[in-house]
């Protein structure tokens, strides 16, 4: 593919720029030293160009994306069109409250129904992710110890399954981690966190169902475990889109929840984002929130929580994000929402039965919303690996799952199918594994120099990821 750098020819172009209205400023020494090298091209070319680019990538209006623990649903397009409302967009962060009635009973309305959904009494939309979410948490729980002068709890639990922004999130707030393992089932060793807990226990932070797919069924005995320390449970809500108005984290007994917007709530993730993971608490903590919490039923005002931990993010987070997610909560309805997660479970468990003949599945119970396989055994056996299979299932169109994740199972491959796929779909995809499982049998060697029908082969990942080539290099 040719670069728009190099579909550029001097003096070409399409600029339709009005004339400039204001006095042009001389910045001086800080003025820009040479001539700005932008492409000059057609408004034909640069048409070719996004479409070629949009053409290489893959998003789930291509393909099935079964991108485990990420929840790739299908993003419904009314999201966009409510978000695009000019209300929304043609606003600024810093006007009178009166002038932005609207999107003040945007966010109180989504705190109501995120906070129902999930059985917390407050909730925060500043923070811009998961794991920006998982931060703000632990501060909130480090200011309830602070304020209480309990100075000792240093530490925060994390079970070995959990994703390793939980830890890293930990370490960011100035806590100690403290690992236990997983029980064979997968789930959380009582007796090992009952060893854990103690008086410099913070706080434990946990998914549930858990990285593995699986409910923890001794959820109240691990809350009370803690609780019963003097710590405080963190819900890790990246798995939230299992038990939507079937279970609720508050009811389980945890005291800090985030949300993953772009997962859960069908808005889109990564270079689509921006992203957003409010975080939810039980009242005893909302005095600790970040920045300014939405009070009244109209007229709506703004006002600061008494012991703010302070702001984690400009202004209200990513607000048009929210307008989104709420948008999906209130088109699908309660009802909605919880058969959403029945038909995700449902779409999972048929995947895991169909496959489960062929792949090894290592907790052989009925899953949640996701489940994990293990190519442990043909990795030993033939050699072939989990990122061979991920890599085949690139010359079928679907994205590879979730890979040497979680790290408690060797060769991992974590499929999560979401609710959003057909039967029909569904179908598809078994064929597809299947085929790439008797192919690695019979021709390994295809299986493993896969991908075959892509723009690029196997790229040297760590390269990609440390040294990106983002700029274009003008040979002078
Ligand atoms: C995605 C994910 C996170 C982090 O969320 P981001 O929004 O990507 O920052 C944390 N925990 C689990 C289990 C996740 O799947």
């Amino acid at each position: 593919m040719k670069l728009i750098f190099e579909r550029s020819v001097k003096g070409r172009g399409c600029s339709v720029l009005p004339e400039c209205e204001v006095p042009v400023w001389d910045f001086g020494e800080y003025g820009r030293k040479k001539e700005l090298r932008l492409p000059e091209v057609s408004e034909n070319d640069i048409s070719r160009h996004y479409t070629e680019l949009a053409k290489r990538t893959h998003g789930v209006n291509d393909g099935f994306y079964p991108l485990g623990s990420c929840t790739m649903k299908y993003n419904p397009k009314i999201n966009e069109r409510t978000a695009a409302n000019d209300g929304f967009t043609g606003v600024h962060p810093l006007q009178p409250e009166h002038t932005v009635q609207g999107c003040l009973e945007v966010l109180k309305t989504a705190e109501q129904v995120f906070c129902e959904i999930t059985g917390m009494d407050r909730m925060t939309f500043q923070p811009a992710a998961g794991a920006h979410g998982e931060f703000t948490g632990l501060l909130l729980i480090k200011a309830y110890h602070d304020s209480r002068n309990d100075g000792k709890r240093t530490k925060i639990i994390v079970p070995d399954s959990a994703h390793g922004t939980n830890p890293a999130s930990a370490v960011m707030a100035g806590y100690t981690v403290v690992n236990i393992p997983s029980d064979p089932d997968g789930c959380v060793d009582l007796q090992k966190l009952r060893e854990a807990v103690g008086e410099d226990t913070a706080g434990l932070m946990l998914t549930n169902p858990n990285t593995v797919g699986l409910f923890d069924k001794n959820i109240l005995e691990i809350t009370r475990i803690v609780h019963d320390a003097g710590g405080l449970v963190y819900y890790d809500g990246a798995n939230l889109n299992a038990i939507m108005g079937v279970t609720r984290p508050g009811d389980m007994g945890f005291d800090v929840i985030h949300l993953n917007l772009h997962k859960t709530f069908s808005t889109p993730h990564g270079g689509g984002g921006p992203g957003s993971g409010p975080v939810g608490c039980k009242d005893f903590l909302a005095r600790f929130l970040p920045s300014v919490q939405v009070e009244g039923d109209g007229p709506y005002t703004f006002v600061r929580q008494p012991d703010s931990i302070g702001m984690v993010k400009a202004f209200y987070g990513n607000f048009l994000v929210v307008v989104k997610a709420l948008t999906y909560a209130l088109m699908l309805g309660k009802d909605g929402l919880w058969e959403a997660s029945r038909n995700a479970v449902l779409n999972a468990n048929y995947l895991m039965e169909k496959l489960a003949d062929k792949y090894k599945m290592p907790y052989r119970r009925t899953c949640m919303h996701e489940f994990v396989m293990s190519l442990e055994q043909e990795h030993e056996q033939i050699d072939v690996s989990a990122m061979d299979i991920a890599k085949a299932l690139l010359d079928y169109g679907i994205h590879p799952p979730t890979m040497y994740f979680p790290l408690i199972v060797a060769e991992a491959l974590m499929v999560e199918p979401t609710e959003t796929e057909s039967k029909e779909n569904l179908d598809e995809i078994i064929r597809a594994f299947e085929e790439i499982y008797e192919q690695a049998r019979t021709n390994p060697e295809a299986v493993k120099t896969a991908p075959h029908v892509t723009p690029v082969g196997r790229l040297d990942e760590v390269q990609a990821a440390r040294k990106p080539h983002l700029k274009y290099s003008y040979d002078e």
